[in-house]
């Protein structure tokens, strides 16, 4: 016989690191298409992927929507479920705050970026992103955190968290998803009226403007700035900020030499809008 001598030592395939990595989603439900989006994303890149459905009320200002906030978990789940999620977690209040909404451990960022743009009319907003990120990641310990590009200030606070509590999870920041006419997908949508909705056309198509001064070459900051202004003035839309910043640190800039993002917030009647656009020159 002409048997080919075994090895003395079988080797160990050794374990890929996709095989133990854990991604996670963490959302307030009423799920779209942006957040399944991600889902898909952490379902390609990791071995489990796990979702938390929780409107967290640290997240709202007093006078702010928390009790209109869209719900429908069954809807989320069978959603989740078809996306081949691992795990759905739907933590309730007493889950995530043990002491109650007056005793809470605050995970404060630093003010210079929760003070900032949506800081503004929110002041608690990114204390109570960052409180409650913190609890969820330490339960869930995912490998990899999947967030979307719409809720850039966002991603931000979650990338100050991850560095400072967190530094071994990698944080995915994914394309925003939107309708056909460019309009950001949001749980806030369903808010608007028919009439509001065709107003709320005026946000996408002015990032877009602004997108391609910047892609023509336009590089005066005061010109940007006035592209964007101009391309927001509707009789019907409440701009609330409308600024470019650096993109990494959210502060001000006095000039285009660094990837810069532009951040609008509008109100269209009762409803509160955002988007943005990054500016970095194609390599
Ligand atoms: P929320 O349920 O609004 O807290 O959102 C949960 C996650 O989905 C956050 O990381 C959001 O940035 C992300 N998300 C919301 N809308 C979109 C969208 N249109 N495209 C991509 N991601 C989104």
């Amino acid at each position: 016989m002409n048997a080919s001598p075994l090895p003395s030592v079988v080797p160990v395939v050794e374990k890929s690191p996709m095989a133990s990595s854990v991604g996670f989603v963490p959302t307030m439900g009423a799920l779209h298409e942006g957040h399944l989006a991600l889902v898909r994303r952490a379902r390609a890149q990791c071995a489990r992927v796990v979702v938390s459905v929780f409107v967290n009320p640290t997240q709202f200002e007093p006078t702010e929507d928390f009790e209109q906030y869209p719900r429908d978990v069954a809807r989320d789940l069978a959603l989740l479920k078809r996306e081949g999620v691992d795990e759905i977690w739907v933590p309730s209040v007493s889950e995530i705050y043990p002491n109650g909404l007056d005793d809470v451990r605050w995970v404060k960022p630093p003010a210079s970026l929760t003070q900032i743009l949506c800081g503004v009319d929110r002041p608690r907003h990114f204390v109570g992103v960052a409180t409650v990120l913190k609890r969820l990641f330490e339960h869930v310990q995912p490998t990899d955190a999947y967030f979307g590009q719409k809720d850039y200030q966002q991603t931000r606070v979650v990338h100050w968290l991850v560095r400072s509590f967190f530094p071994q999870m990698r944080l995915h920041v994914e394309e925003t998803v939107r309708e056909e006419d460019g309009l950001a997908l949001s749980s806030r949508n369903v808010f608007l009226s028919s009439e509001e909705r065709e107003w709320a056309r005026v946000l996408p198509n002015a990032l877009r403007r602004l997108k391609e001064a910047f892609d023509s070459g336009e590089r005066d900051l005061l010109r940007l700035n006035e592209v964007l202004r101009v391309a927001l003035i509707h009789p019907k839309i409440e701009v609330r900020y409308a600024e470019l910043r650096d993109a990494e640190t959210l502060q001000l800039v006095e000039n285009m030499e660094r990837p810069v993002v532009a951040l609008v917030a509008v109100r269209i009647g009762k409803t509160r809008l955002i988007d943005n656009v990054l500016l970095h020159a194609s390599r």
